[in-house]
């Protein structure tokens, strides 16, 4: 008692709250999955995911790029079976950012704005971390890669990759997917902070040109980090673009007979929002749409491959009238964004819209979780 007594008294009362809370997890998560087992159908079980998400991608994002290139229709929709919506809220806030929508759609998990694969009610994981669609599918022995242009710690990775209380802490992000995580691909655009040495020290090779990245073959563990604009076709320096780098992903991942699980990010859509540049916007999107493009080449020529293409969140708040697109704000809008489906009949019905947290459990399923297995609480060591 006087432990407890002398624990109480040494701790913030917020972390006694989150430890508490966090205690009654397990208990909730089962009840919580039991409750949303009726609203999901039965995706089906496949020999390899794709998950795709163009940060900040609303609809009205791609139909302006469609607009600008006198494109009919973008084939990340005219490739896909099923279109239908992803509801993006956060936990505390209507509007969600990356990180809590990185969270969703890789934990199952709504939580807090700047947070990264934590519990809303456990956001310093004192006690438990939920498990993310890149952990859960190493446990099935499938091998397991990120692709991003944004560099490796930004919020949509780092939600496949840690588990964080704060998106800004970039350092702590890279440490953890370097010498923690299982992955076995991360390519980025460059951040600086991972050099050979510290690449190699963990078992890591690092490729950060042209020429490193066309040598590098199945079976090496590559942290690529590259200093072009990884979002244009175009990239401008040494360094490949974001269709080039997902083309040769799903070839570095596919020769595991357990399968694997990719996440692709195009980052600079939502970008390039933020600014309002809009030529800079179409040409990311464009870049996203032909990366999309490659995935489901794959999965046709492959037959049993799931490929989801998403958002985590609408940026810019687009709107349309008189066959005029235009910004309407420098932020993110609570604005539902596409779901698009590549290989299943039972992931979603033609048009509906469900919860972001929702996707990652079909995704799961599609993995083989059993409707109650994710989301999943890991314990903290
Ligand atoms: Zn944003």
């Amino acid at each position: 008692m006087l432990e407890f007594v002398n624990f109480i008294k040494g701790t913030p009362f917020i972390k006694i709250i989150s430890a508490i809370i966090a205690a009654l997890m397990s208990l909730n998560l089962s009840f919580n999955s039991m409750v949303n087992t009726d609203e999901a159908l039965d995706p089906g079980d496949y020999d390899n995911v794709i998950l795709m998400i163009g940060d900040g991608m609303g609809f009205y994002h791609i139909d302006w790029m469609e607009q600008e290139y006198g494109i009919e229709e973008a084939y990340m929709f005219s490739m896909t079976d099923y279109h239908g919506e992803s509801k993006t809220r956060s936990s505390n806030n209507i509007v969600t950012d990356s990180a809590a929508g990185a969270t969703a759609l890789s934990c199952a998990v709504r939580t807090n704005n700047g947070a990264i694969g934590v519990f809303p009610q456990d956001q310093y994981a004192v006690a438990y971390v939920p498990q993310n669609l890149s952990e859960l599918a190493h446990s099935y022995g499938m091998m397991t890669g990120i692709v991003t242009s944004d560099n490796n710690h930004g919020a949509t990775p780092g939600g496949f990759s840690a588990h964080i209380f704060d998106r800004d802490e970039g350092e702590e992000i890279t440490r953890q997917q370097i010498e923690e995580s299982d992955l076995d691909l991360i390519w980025s655009a460059t951040s600086g902070l991972v050099n050979d040495e510290y690449a190699n020290e963990y078992g890591w090779t690092l490729i950060d040109t042209t020429a490193e990245f066309e040598a590098v073959q199945p079976g090496t563990r590559s942290f690529g980090q590259f200093a072009g604009n990884v979002w244009a076709p175009d990239t401008g320096a040494d360094s490949p673009s974001l269709s080039t780098l997902t083309t040769k992903a799903i070839d570095m991942l596919d020769d595991d007979e357990d399968g694997f699980f990719l996440m692709v990010e195009g980052a600079h859509i939502d970008k390039h929002s933020h600014s309002n540049e809009e030529a800079n916007m179409k040409i990311a999107a464009k870049e996203f749409d032909l990366a999309v493009k490659a995935a489901i080449e794959y999965a046709k020529a492959d037959g049993n491959t799931l490929v989801v293409i998403t958002a985590d969140h609408e940026t810019g708040a687009i709107s349309y009238k008189n066959g005029e697109y235009k910004f309407n704000s420098g932020g993110h809008s609570g604005a539902n964004v596409p779901l698009l489906v590549y290989g299943s009949d039972n992931f979603i019905e033609e048009g509906e819209a469900i919860n972001n947290k929702e996707i990652a459990r079909r995704l799961a399923m599609a993995m083989g979780a059993a409707p109650t297995e994710f989301p999943a609480a890991i314990a903290v060591e």
